[in-house]
């Protein structure tokens, strides 16, 4: 876990990140606002094989733009020797597997401050499609489109050497989606992100109380409540889904590690 803020940061806090690491084999699931800072206390960064992005709100990707350029502008991806680095004809590229329109959406941004190519450049970067799985070294990714502002689409992890699945929801409104999806999940993280259901507008987000009846419903062996504000009471958070659901609820706080 690197980051679990939502669309702001709590204080010395990051945006939506999670760390998956299996043996070889090492995945960065979204990369918000500060997440390459927490991921530089855990891993360094030209050892991830592959960033895989929910949705191309600010807090799920917008670290994407400081992650490529280290990968472009770091001393020791030069080709020449600089300082205490060899210098490499073989800089690191992870993947990038970004969502249907995801790569237009980063070139606009980053065309507008004169680095148009900056995300192609620095990393493979590819479009994934929703109704197809992915692989990353070890680790299967399958997609479920969930309702939310913009299309997004929640995330399965699993090892082809075994062990547990992983789901994380990303965003989403109040929704069926994830039912068979996430049916008997071992790890489901949910975001938590509202106080109160919204009011006389169209609904993007959940309570913590609506995690727990989703946690329910997916009869998911476990539930850690994510994209929830250091403003909100976690004790609070956590009872809230508790109302629904009797299996173990936790919050997620940057480093914590869930084995699966
Ligand atoms: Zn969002
Ligand atoms: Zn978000």
């Amino acid at each position: 876990m690197l980051g679990k803020s939502p669309s702001w940061q709590d204080a010395g806090g990051a945006c939506s990140g999670y760390l998956v690491e299996d043996g070889e084999t090492c995945l960065l699931v979204d990369c918000g606002s500060g997440v390459l800072s927490e991921l530089r206390k855990h891993r360094d960064y030209v050892d991830v094989d592959a960033v895989v992005i929910s949705h191309m709100h600010a807090d799920h990707c917008f670290d994407l733009i400081p992650y490529a350029n280290a990968l472009t502008y770091a001393p020791r991806q030069q080709p020449v020797p600089v300082e205490r680095w060899a210098g490499t004809e073989n800089p690191a590229r992870p993947h990038l597997l970004l969502p249907p329109g995801g790569s237009d959406v980063l070139r606009t941004i980053t065309a507008a401050v004169g680095q148009d190519e900056l995300i192609q450049n620095a990393f493979r970067t590819r479009e994934y499609d929703p109704a197809e799985n992915e692989q990353a070294g070890s680790l299967r990714l399958r997609f479920q489109p969930v309702p939310h502002y913009t299309p997004t689409n929640a995330i399965e992890v699993t090892s082809s050497e075994g062990g547990g699945r992983f789901t994380y929801g990303a965003d989403h409104r109040p929704t069926d989606a994830l039912c068979g999806f996430a049916d008997a999940t071992d790890l489901l993280i949910l975001e938590a992100t509202l106080p109160r259901p919204e009011r006389g507008e169209e609904r993007g987000h959940i309570t913590p109380g609506e995690a727990g009846e989703h946690a329910a419903r997916c009869d998911a062996a476990r539930l850690v409540l994510t994209h929830i504000s250091d403003e909100l009471d976690w004790e609070w958070a956590k009872a809230e889904a508790q109302r629904a659901y009797s299996g173990p609820v936790e919050v997620a706080l940057p480093g914590n590690v869930y084995t699966v």
